[in-house]
């Protein structure tokens, strides 16, 4: 693989990115991370943000903190939505990706309430199937229809035009599918459900950060999306919502809170919505969580979106490459588009030994992708800080692996989490 080896260093010379990658804490240089898509990078920025907030903020501050950090989920949307084509007042930062999809789905359905289904597709995440589906129950009659991707890579816009319909409350699905990386169309997806009087909920959970998004461009009606993949915003920070302008007074949050209430402080004992986007969010929102997403946020604006997503597709194009010079001839297929065009920034290998060959990359070679059953062994590339010399090395990593037979002795037990 010297060739490969020596075109890696050439594109890692050139690129206008690289410097990107020493504004993250790197602990082992040696360490190959292509999980960005699960969990991002710890941004340096974000060690003394935090550190700050907690210590002096909290520390010395105490309640009266609360009069900067009030303003922070907000601050943080507005740049969020720079990123997802969404105008300042569209989205907001609360809570998380799931709970989000709960109440947007919830006020979508109530907002058509002759209409009995909810359409989405088995490449859309699981958890997002059941908050649905637990969301379904409140309302007799109501029902989810999964489309099935005929080859599990895949999703034609054609396929959901032919399912649409006027019982068709809400089509929502995953902008960019968890597993094989495939994009949808979202203009077009977007107006065949809009043809049929249904409003569409997209999933940005693999695309914020990675990718260009146009929500407003594409005429979508609602939006989720989380910000520790690509955003680099820490374990479990929270997630954003997005809910276009036209829509905020017409739909209502099923949860109501007193952050979600016109004038929280008068303490009146019913309920009457607060303006605009910020009745869709509850209660208090995690400030130190909150505060660590703005540095993740910031790194990804000071790139550009634009550009992020150049690299992303020359780095998905150089793997799938080198998949088909090493890898393919060992009995590795590609469980990703191959045309960048309809793929975000990670590509899935299938093997039949996948989950113990993942095994054998972490526990020996340093590599750390995930796994997604029943056979995919994911590659996420996060042009913020993975370099094209990484991405050469998780592919000789991976052939040596599969080569020297180094999965043989670990079990196929899953581990609790992949
Ligand atoms: C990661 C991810 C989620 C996660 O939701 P949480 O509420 O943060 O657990 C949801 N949807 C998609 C598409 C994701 O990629």
């Amino acid at each position: 693989m010297d060739a490969a080896f020596t075109e890696a260093r050439e594109l890692d010379r050139d690129d206008p990115l690289a410097g990107f990658r020493q504004r993250f804490l790197h602990h082992d240089d040696d360490l190959i991370y292509l999980d960005g898509n699960s969990l991002g990078r710890l941004p340096i920025e974000t060690v003394e943000r935090v550190t700050c907030l907690v210590r002096d903020e909290w520390g010395d501050r105490l309640v009266r903190g609360w009069s900067e950090w009030i303003h922070k989920p907000k601050q943080i949307a507005s740049k969020i939505a720079g990123l997802i084509g969404a105008n300042e007042g569209e989205v907001m930062v609360c809570d998380s990706t799931t709970i989000n999809l709960f109440k947007l789905v919830v006020a979508a359905l109530e907002s058509r309430p002759q209409r009995q289904v909810v359409l989405t597709d088995d490449l859309n995440f699981p958890s997002d199937l059941y908050c649905i589906q637990g969301a379904l129950r409140r309302y007799p009659g109501t029902r989810l229809e999964i489309i099935k991707s005929e080859d599990r890579v895949h999703l034609p816009t054609e396929v959901y035009r032919s399912r649409l319909s006027e019982d068709v409350a809400l089509l929502t699905t995953s902008h960019t599918s968890f597993k094989s990386g495939f994009l949808h169309d979202m203009k077009a997806v977007t107006a065949a459900a809009h043809d049929v009087g249904a409003l569409v909920l997209w999933d940005l959970g693999h695309s914020v950060g990675a990718l260009p998004v146009d929500l407003g461009g594409s005429g979508a009606d609602l939006a989720i999306g989380c910000t520790y993949k690509y955003l680099n915003g820490g374990p479990g920070s929270p997630a954003f919502l997005y809910v276009r302008r036209d829509l905020q007074e017409e739909l209502t949050s099923p949860l109501w809170g007193w952050f979600g209430q016109k004038d929280p402080f008068a303490f009146s004992l019913n309920y009457s919505p607060a303006d605009g986007i910020q009745r869709f969010t509850v209660g208090t929102p995690p400030m130190i969580s909150t505060a660590g997403v703005e540095p993740g946020v910031d790194l990804v604006v000071e790139a550009g979106v634009q550009n992020l997503r150049l690299k992303s597709i020359q780095q998905t194009e150089f793997l799938i490459r080198l998949w088909r010079d090493h890898l393919q001839p060992l009995g590795v297929s590609l469980n990703s588009p191959e045309d960048p065009t309809v793929r975000g920034s990670h590509i899935s290998f299938g093997h039949p030994e996948a989950l113990r060959i993942d095994k054998a990359l972490i526990e020996e070679k340093n590599v750390i992708p995930d796994f997604r059953a029943p056979d995919n062994i994911r590659y996420g590339v996060t042009p913020l800080y993975t370099s094209f010399t990484d991405v050469a090395e998780g592919v000789k990593r991976l052939r040596d692996v599969i080569l020297e037979g180094a999965y043989k002795k670990y079990s196929t037990e899953k581990p609790s989490v992949t």
